[in-house]
């Protein structure tokens, strides 16, 4: 029988859209068929044409290539010949690693009969509030490529799962520093390093990954990124969940009122916000007296507020949480407790990976059920009450301080009432002229 040169002509053709579980990422999805190949192709799509314009080009250049292969391989032999008709499939997948960033992982397996699959992957960093592509060499320090090569062959080296496939002289020649970058992606918790099949490893290990955990890495990453990730050092849920040096040698439940021996040192405190014009106002007050706060927040509020929440981190105060509907936690079973937490962190997690240390129940009230259900956290009550919920008067929220100051004094105020913040002008100038430091609540309980 003679062989059939192949005609790259489409006999069918099918498209799909749906919604993604991402707002502003759809799903798009073609299946194409003819008598000599058949093409699975699933990509996003996203709203803005800026963002399709990169996707759309590597995809072009995998169909291009592959429609070439059919070609070429029907001139050696005739379908008939191969075990199976050649086909390309392109899937993907998104993983948020901030709020509106995303990594998209794709997936492409080219297959031409035989033993032989090849599998490759594409990373595309996008950046869905500058509605732009992350380049990746503009994310890290000017030494970070060659470091971030010997820590990636490091751990694939010490991979037991590799042990009978890595090729540590594949490594060499194939992956160099200035392309490693081009093999990570990020998700809410750690950053991936994926080969392609063949190029570190011998085909059966598939496609071999190194992961890092964020506080392993962001010290390759420059400032400006490690921002965009809320990795800021003094985070303290962030430092909370690396280090062993700040809470983790203390009993829990540990419940925090106030600290006398931290000296002429004070923790501002603000619940129930963030609030859209109010919290910004706190913001601006804290910076002209170079003072430091403690927001703890509603969870519902983080969901509406997001950038808000950002915008506090990155000015370098303590976010904590205030639960997710501020209801009494003393009347609630254990597993409306866990929801309530989950539904917070969730909201968190949309602003960064990371998962406050501190929580304030509402109204102060806790009890053993509580105290049992908050897992990692540490209680943050207070030892001075503005009461700026009740008064709505500047003057007597500053009478409350000037009436109760002392060392390592914890201070509740509300961010969300207007007259707090004229009110917390007012504390901040009594603090300072009483020489007081204001600091956040893992400030004032580690020196
Ligand atoms: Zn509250």
């Amino acid at each position: 029988m003679q062989a059939r040169i192949a005609e790259v002509t489409e006999k069918t053709k099918q498209q799909d859209v749906v919604e993604s579980d991402f707002p502003g990422i759809h799903i798009a999805t073609y299946a194409t068929e003819s008598e000599d190949f058949r093409r699975f192709i699933q990509k996003p799509l996203f709203d803005e044409e800026i963002l399709n314009a990169p996707v759309d080009d590597y995809i072009e250049e995998v169909v291009a290539t592959f429609n070439a292969s059919v070609t070429d391989t029907l001139k050696v032999a005739g379908l008939d010949e191969l075990d199976m008709i050649p086909n390309l499939s392109i899937n993907f997948e998104i993983y948020p690693f901030g709020h509106n960033l995303y990594s998209i992982v794709f997936t492409i397996h080219e297959f031409f009969g035989g033993n032989t699959q090849d599998l490759r992957t594409k990373i595309f960093l996008v950046n869905l509030n500058e509605k732009e592509m992350l380049n990746p060499k503009e994310l890290v320090t000017e030494d970070a490529p060659e470091a971030i090569w010997h820590q990636v062959k490091e751990q694939l080296v010490a991979q037991d799962e590799l042990a009978d496939y890595f090729m540590e002289e594949f490594f060499d020649e194939n992956i160099t520093p200035e392309d490693i970058l081009e093999k990570m992606y990020i998700t809410e918790d750690a950053i991936h390093f994926i080969f392609d099949k063949y190029t570190v490893a011998a085909g059966a290990a598939g496609i071999p990954e190194a992961v890092f955990t964020l506080d392993d890495f962001h010290t390759h990453f420059n400032e400006a990124f490690n921002t965009m990730l809320g990795y800021i050092k003094n985070v303290p849920g962030r430092v909370a969940v690396s280090g062993a040096d700040r809470w983790d040698h203390i009993d829990k439940p540990h419940i925090i009122t106030h600290r006398p021996e931290a000296g002429k040192k004070v923790a501002l405190t603000f619940d129930d916000g963030p609030h859209p014009t109010n919290t910004l106002a706190v913001l601006d007050l804290l910076a002209k007296y170079h003072a430091k706060g403690t927001f703890f927040m509603i969870g519902t509020s983080v969901n509406f507020y997001p950038d808000l929440v950002a915008k506090v981190i990155e000015n370098g105060h303590e976010v904590g949480e205030h639960s997710w509907t501020h209801r009494d936690f003393t009347t609630l079973d254990a597993a409306s407790i866990q929801q309530e937490f989950d539904q917070s962190d969730a909201a968190f997690h949309k602003v960064s990976p990371w998962t406050p240390t501190l929580f304030r129940p509402p109204y102060g009230a806790y009890n053993d059920a509580v105290s049992q259900a908050i897992g990692e956290r540490h209680i943050v009550l207070w030892s001075i009450d503005t009461l700026d919920w009740q008064s709505h008067n500047p003057q007597a929220i500053l009478e409350h301080v000037k009436n109760n100051l002392h060392d390592g004094a914890i201070i509740l105020m509300h961010d969300v009432h207007d007259t707090s913040v004229p009110g917390l002008a007012l504390v901040l100038e009594y603090l300072q002229s009483q020489g007081y430091e204001m600091v956040t609540v893992s400030e004032l309980y580690n020196d």
